[in-house]
């Protein structure tokens, strides 16, 4: 899972910005003005009957500040990004 969903900066995060547009997800913030500083952003591929699937993940940054539940406090009701 993406560790950016818990922290303070995904609605400005330039990095967080780019992993929504793999995922193909609305964005929270369409003009992010944070960098954040050694992002690890982990792909995996999968096939699935013939498509190939890539799901991105932030798994570790040296930008990250805990902030728990921040996205789903953003966006209340909606299913947490995998
Ligand atoms: S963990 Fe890093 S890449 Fe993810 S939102 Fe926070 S600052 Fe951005």
């Amino acid at each position: 899972m993406c560790i950016c969903i818990n922290c303070t900066y995904v609605d400005r995060c330039v990095t967080y910005h780019a992993v929504e547009s793999q995922h193909l997800q609305p964005h929270l913030n369409e003009h992010p003005d944070f960098e954040a500083l050694s992002p690890t952003v982990n792909v995996n591929i999968a096939t699935d009957a013939g498509n190939i699937q890539m799901e991105w993940d932030v798994i570790s940054c040296d930008s990250f500040v805990s902030e728990a539940g921040k996205w789903i406090k953003l966006r209340p009701g909606h299913p947490i990004p995998n």
